[in-house]
């Protein structure tokens, strides 16, 4: 069983661990939390992009339908001139114009008839539907602002992608994608595709290495845009709410602890160990020998329970015995002494009519309907005369003075000798003790250990034992450890019945019957403890 400063040791010790444990639990939980807010904001900022996209795709084959339909297709100034009112119109068109296969400028808005055309350049990709998407084209190149033309036929518009357009919060990134003829995903818009990604046709949230990807897909056309972010730019973006996640955890995890071993700590409290002890028939049942004083030839014996509790520290009968009071639950006490007198000593008493054993019993026994019946049965399996069990009742146990005289009178019908113990300690008067109908007293051991002390609490004794005498009731000495006590009562001449650490201490039930054994080759000098001759007081 670990010791107190150890058991402080391991709490400390488990409040640490729960509480590093809390706060890497909370990391791990504002992460989730971060990132399921990232995910939000980028399927927002995906969802806005798509429109944007899908508005501007619509706009360019508008623009591309318009030059079609121009009223001069020859390049010519008058054709310029109404390329130049189509831009003019739009905000987020660059250019517009006549161009041949291969990227051969003819002539646009912007740059006007073009005599010598650039080298032809080759398109990024041609679409399903025969559209060419140049990302490249000589006159546009510009690395702040990457411009796109987009050809269908003889003409063509050139645009800057997501101009405009603003990311909220501005740690996230887009792309914009498009399928191509060959099936391919092309990188139309925004950063170049990752390697070893590749956008899913339809929508959906990846996370590749340290980023997030949130991709939705048109259900028009062939293009999807995919808004991401770094989980780095999340965790510094929420970093507030990530400390303040982990601190809080942490607590919570250090008070875990705590409650834990306050559980712990209730768990094994006194009052739950000692019925864990009686559930698992724990305690241990000792006999103190009763002896008749002037022989000293022993009796019988008086049962007192015995508890260790978990960590092995012998608990005082008086402590234990008064939590089971207490809490109600005593009567289990009683039944758990009785079982192991029948069992240890069933066979001697058997054997042995005058020997009698005493168990201590409590005021809820004898309130308990349910205790006279147990009694009887277990003395009529174990085969134990009713004789052979003398009840101990203490003076405060018959303060529900009905209870205490109807169970003390069924008790005495069935052939129990009952005492009245501790006697002295409480209320008892002379009427009272009379009507109660007891067998003996067993005087305290406190009177006894007064003796020769000067004390005037020896003063009591005398008129005690003439008490007990005129009721005609047997006096068991309680407590004598000393010669000197022992003849204090011896000369009284009277016949009395002692118990105490001269005559024996409370000792295990083979040592008891190893010491009658003992005590019975010594010659027979004394009657049994009988039943009190009962004599009325005048
Ligand atoms: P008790 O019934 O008056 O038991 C006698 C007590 O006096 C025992 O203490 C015994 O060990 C102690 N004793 C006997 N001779 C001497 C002596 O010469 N000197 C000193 N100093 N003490 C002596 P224990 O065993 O500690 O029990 C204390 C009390 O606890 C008992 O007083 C009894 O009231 C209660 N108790 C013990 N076992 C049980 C039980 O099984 N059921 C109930 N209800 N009460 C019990
Ligand atoms: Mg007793
Ligand atoms: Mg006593």
């Amino acid at each position: 069983m670990p010791t107190p400063k150890k058991r402080r040791k391991v709490v400390w010790a488990s409040t640490a661990v729960l509480a590093v444990a809390g706060a890497v639990c909370g990391y791990f939980l504002a992460l989730r939390i971060a990132e399921s807010v990232t995910v939000a904001q980028l399927e927002n900022q995906a969802r806005q992009l798509l429109a944007e996209s899908d508005f501007r795709r619509a706009e360019i084959r508008t623009a591309l339908a318009a030059i079609d339909a121009s009223p001069s297709s020859a390049c010519d100034d008058a054709e310029i001139k109404y390329l130049s009112a189509l831009i003019f119109q739009s905000d987020f068109l660059k250019d517009a114009g006549r161009m041949q296969a291969g990227g051969r400028i003819e002539c646009s808005a912007a740059l006007g008839h073009v005599a010598h055309p650039w080298p032809q350049t080759q398109p990024d990709a041609v679409l399903q539907n025969g559209v060419a998407i140049y990302s490249r084209l000589t006159p546009y190149l510009d690395n702040d602002f990457p411009t796109i033309a987009v050809q269908r036929g003889r003409s063509f518009v050139a645009f800057v992608p997501f101009t405009g357009v603003q990311m909220q919060p501005a740690s996230i990134h887009a792309i914009e994608t498009v399928e191509t003829l060959d099936q391919k995903r092309l990188s139309l818009l925004g950063d170049p595709l990752p390697d070893g990604f590749s956008i899913p046709t339809a929508s959906r949230i990846l996370r590749v290495k340290k980023n997030l990807y949130v991709s939705r897909c048109s259900v028009r056309s062939s293009l999807c845009v995919t808004a991401y972010t770094s989980i780095d730019d999340t965790v510094a973006a929420h970093r507030t709410r990530f400390n303040g996640c982990i601190a809080l955890c942490g607590v919570l995890g250090a008070n875990l602890s705590f409650l834990l071993s306050l559980l712990y700590r209730r768990n094994k409290s006194l009052e739950r160990q000692l019925r864990r002890a009686i559930r698992k028939d724990q305690l241990r049942v000792v006999y103190q020998p009763i002896v008749e004083l002037s022989s000293r030839r022993i009796l019988g014996a008086e049962a007192l329970a015995r508890w260790t509790d978990e960590e092995g520290n012998a608990v005082a009968p008086d402590v234990f015995i008064a939590l089971a009071e207490k809490k109600g639950f005593v009567r289990e006490i009683t039944w758990l002494v009785l079982r192991h007198v029948l069992r240890e000593l069933g066979p001697l008493l058997r054997n042995r009519a005058d020997l009698r054993v005493s168990i201590n019993v409590t005021a809820a026994d004898l309130a308990d309907r349910g205790f006279l019946d147990f009694l009887a049965l277990s003395l009529a399996v174990a085969g134990v005369a009713p004789q052979s069990i003398a009840i101990e009742i203490t003076e405060s146990s018959t303060v529900q003075y009905d209870v205490a005289i109807q169970a003390i009178r069924a008790l005495r019908k069935r052939g129990h000798c009952v005492h009245i113990d501790d006697f002295g300690t409480g209320y008892s008067s002379l009427a009272y003790l009379h009507e109660l109908s007891v067998d003996a007293i067993k005087i305290d051991r406190a009177f006894t250990q007064s003796i020769g002390t000067g004390s005037a609490t020896t003063a009591i004794l005398p008129p005690i034992l003439a008490m007990a005498e005129a009721l005609h009731l047997n006096v068991v000495v309680e407590g004598i450890e000393t010669e000197q006590q022992a003849a204090y009562f011896i000369e009284r001449k009277k016949p009395v019945f002692a118990q105490g650490w001269l005559f024996g201490r409370p000792a295990s039930a083979q040592e008891f019957c190893l010491k009658l054994a003992v005590c019975d080759r010594r010659p027979p000098v004394a009657e049994p403890m009988g039943r009190r001759r009962i004599a009325s007081v005048a």
